[in-house]
């Protein structure tokens, strides 16, 4: 049986809707790397995280 589409509205605010992802193909990277440039670099992002989420992010490498 085929999945049903449930039609969402891009998670990147460009107004677009998707076939029931998140974001519109590549809009997703663009998102990310637009938010890692306003909270001034990866780090900054993974630190705003942390204390949002009172805890520490495991990166696995
Ligand atoms: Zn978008």
């Amino acid at each position: 049986m085929p999945r049903k589409i449930i039609p969402k509205e891009c998670g990147c605010g460009c107004g677009g809707v998707t076939k029931g992802g998140e974001f519109l193909p590549g809009h997703d990277s663009k998102t990310l790397s637009a938010v890692i440039e306003a909270v001034g670099g990866t780090s900054n992002l993974k630190l705003l995280v942390e204390s949002v989420l009172n805890r520490q992010i495991e990166v696995k490498l």
